[in-house]
């Protein structure tokens, strides 16, 4: 295990604050992290992974819990399927490149999101039509209370979009150590979002793998998001909006070519759509930015500050209230 004290987190997450730690506690087993804990009991702990989902507004007076347990095997196989036990402090993109060397399918579609194994249920992290959800079978972590390591099914998680029961009920009482995900040997290649279906029309789907589906999921993103570190953002800043029919209808009745998608909860109507159609693209509060080709994504340009940021954010949810009369929610944790 190695501690540090009065950090600069600059480095340590992706939105480029100029914010410091008071402690930042890295653990290589679960043993190291219930000793951390217990050494720390006095003091407020929050889990880290990459930093690609907060916005550090202050400096943070806690520790800062960093899993650097990184290791994944295969557990079994059956003729169909091969399960992956993965450790919280992997990163994501790693495992999901190794997995599609081997033809593993059912992440590929989640390449090139940043972060870590363990965040990414605890987020429930989704993009072209994936979410994590669709391939975790199980998941452990250290319940604070008890001091033990929990095995939890999946359908106990309560995953949802962009959320699961760790984001709520379950907040402050586990810590993720690994993860199972069930991938698949054939089929089960996703390619049901508009932006992978006009880069494979008219291809055979049975002719291709889980590396040319990562390859084109790559790409697509290289040409819409910010490159973490080349500038300072935590991706989708809100959550898309799902609203009720009634509502949509008269949405659509104004802006009868309004995108949406329905879901069992209401229709889902992009939040990047309205914020464009509020005027926000390019909109800046000092260094912090609308990002011009995704405006779903506030960047910092070199040098904001949270407060740049938090106003930005507070002016585009203004507008788009404003003019839709629909509340955009935060995606990005405010820490
Ligand atoms: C450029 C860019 C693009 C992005 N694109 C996408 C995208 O397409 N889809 C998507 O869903 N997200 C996207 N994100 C958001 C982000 O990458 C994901 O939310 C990711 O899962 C965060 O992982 P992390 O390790 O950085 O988590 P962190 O930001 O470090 O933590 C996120 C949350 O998880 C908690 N946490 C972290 N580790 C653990 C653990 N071991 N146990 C319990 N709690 C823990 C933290 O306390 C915090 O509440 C993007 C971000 C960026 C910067």
């Amino acid at each position: 295990m190695t501690i540090e004290k009065d950090l600069s987190l600059f480095h340590r997450h992706t939105f480029g604050m100029d914010v410091r730690a008071a402690y930042w506690a890295e653990y290589q087993s679960e043993q190291e992290l219930t000793d951390l804990l217990q050494r720390f009991s006095d003091r407020s702990v929050l889990p880290i992974g990459s930093g690609s989902n907060m916005l550090f507004t202050k400096d943070f007076d806690g520790v800062l819990l960093h899993s650097s347990m990184c290791r994944a095997k295969a557990l079994h196989e059956t003729q169909d399927e091969v399960w992956i036990e993965a450790e919280s402090g992997l990163i994501m993109d790693e495992l999901i490149a190794q997995l599609a060397d081997m033809d593993l399918r059912g992440m590929e579609n989640l390449s090139h999101i940043p972060g870590t194994v363990g965040a990414s249920v605890v987020q429930n992290v989704g993009a072209y039509g994936v979410e994590a959800k669709d391939v975790v079978k199980t998941v452990y972590a250290l319940n604070r209370e008890t001091m033990k390591v929990d095995e939890l099914r999946a359908e106990d998680c309560w995953f949802g979009y962009r959320n699961s029961r760790f984001k709520s009920e379950w907040k402050d009482r586990y810590i993720v150590t690994r993860v199972i995900f069930c991938l698949f040997k054939e089929g089960h290649l996703c390619l049901d979002h508009g932006g992978l279906q006009s880069v494979f029309a008219g291809v055979d789907v049975d002719t291709l793998k889980a590396n040319d589906v990562r390859e084109a999921v790559i790409r697509i993103r290289r040409n819409k998001l910010p490159e973490v570190g080349e500038y300072g953002s935590a991706g989708s800043f809100f959550t898309n909006p799902v609203i009720m029919s009634s509502e949509f209808a008269k949405l659509q009745t104004l802006y009868p070519s309004v995108p949406h998608y329905d879901t069992s909860a209401g229709v889902k109507v992009p939040a990047a759509w309205l914020i464009e159609q509020s005027g926000c693209k390019g909109m800046q509060v000092g260094a912090a930015r609308v990002w011009d080709k995704q405006p779903l994504v506030l960047v910092n340009t070199g040098g904001a500050t949270s407060a740049d940021v938090m106003l930005l954010a507070e002016q585009v949810q203004n507008r788009v209230k404003e003019q839709f009369g629909i509340d955009l929610t935060r995606e990005v944790l405010y820490i």
